[in-house]
């Protein structure tokens, strides 16, 4: 459907996105992936998580990784065992780490890492910087709700680490599980992309609204699966670099530079899911081939709040300045 043909005016507002599409694979460090090892200096020091919130109970990664391979296997098969389900009961179980403080710091998890050479639509870091990296928290406990997430951002010039770490230290447990990324490579393909509609001039978001409101009343009245805007036009699911932020969850909200007040740009999308279920627009081709019940909407394995995303933000004009983060 082209939508410019519905509204031409959308024709002025008309963006590229990078969707990543990750898979499950064995990324090192020498390239972009999520959850993959990053690219890191072994004389610099890995980044924590000081903020004083609760960390002394969580899950093993390793129990995390063990019940993920143990569920695709099972699946591919048939289904878990009963004697895999009591496994699994065992790997879901959380473990108390004697004498953690709530301060003690402990070691972030890697998200992703993006070359500059892998993904062109990838804004230039500060100082010419040509990697992205992307680090967490793996517990939900920060800021003003005690819910919050802590993403971190490093950029570094790639070429300047002569000597890379090569095992980077581990948190003891996990807040969730959703927090451990599985190993992904990734396939980046540029797409077409047009701004959330609250985030439009007034009188063409106005339109469009209307315009989706219609077609899920028609839609919920015959039990037909119709495109929207919102959901099929405009903003993809999944990872990606640039584009536009969707504001689904809550209502626009302008993200302005702390240092400069310019109005940010969308660097980097984080997504749990790479595709809704109910439509599957944004379902990759190859997907087609793959029995329905193995399909994976979520390859990656995070959990971003319910079926949500982080978006991270960066000044326009100086890529320096603070980046900002808004979950949905
Ligand atoms: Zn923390
Ligand atoms: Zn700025």
């Amino acid at each position: 459907m082209h939508v410019e043909k519905l509204f031409p005016k959308l024709g002025a507002f008309r963006g590229e996105t990078t969707r990543l599409h990750p898979r499950p694979g064995r990324p090192d460090a020498s390239v972009s992936s999520v959850g993959g090892p990053l690219l890191w200096p072994a004389d610099e020091p890995w980044p924590v998580c000081t903020e004083p919130h609760k960390r002394s109970r969580g899950y093993r990664v390793a129990d995390i990784r063990r019940s993920r391979r143990l569920l695709a296997d099972a699946w591919a098969r048939d289904r878990p065992t009963a004697e895999e389900g009591a496994l699994l009961t065992e790997l879901g179980r959380r473990h108390r780490v004697p004498d953690v403080t709530d301060t003690d710091p402990i070691p972030l998890v890697a998200l992703a890492q993006v070359y500059r050479r892998d993904v062109p639509g990838l804004l230039p870091g500060p100082d010419g910087c040509d990697l992205l990296q992307v680090l967490w928290c793996p517990f939900e406990a920060h800021g003003p709700t005690r819910y919050g997430l802590a993403p971190h951002v490093r950029w570094r010039h790639s070429d300047q680490v002569s000597v890379p770490l090569h095992a980077p230290p581990q948190p003891t447990v996990v807040g969730f599980g959703g927090s451990v990324a599985e190993p992904c490579v990734l396939h980046p393909e540029q797409v077409v992309t047009y701004p959330d509609a609250g985030s439009l001039p007034a009188r063409l978001g106005k339109k469009i609204d209307a315009w989706d409101e219609a077609r899920e009343l028609e839609e919920a009245e015959h039990h037909d699966e119709l495109v929207t805007y919102q959901h099929d036009l405009s903003i993809p699911h999944g990872c990606r670099v640039g584009g536009f932020p969707s504001w689904h969850t809550t209502d626009f909200y302008p993200m302005n530079c702390e240092a400069c007040a310019a109005p940010m740009v969308l660097l980097l999308t984080v997504h749990s899911r790479e595709w809704d279920g109910a439509h599957g627009s944004w379902m990759p081709t190859e997907e087609w081939d793959v029995a329905e019940h193995l399909r994976d909407r979520c390859p990656t394995k995070l959990e971003i709040g319910r079926d949500g995303l982080l978006n991270i933000f960066a000044c326009p004009t100086e890529p320096g300045h603070p980046h900002r983060y808004n979950m949905q």
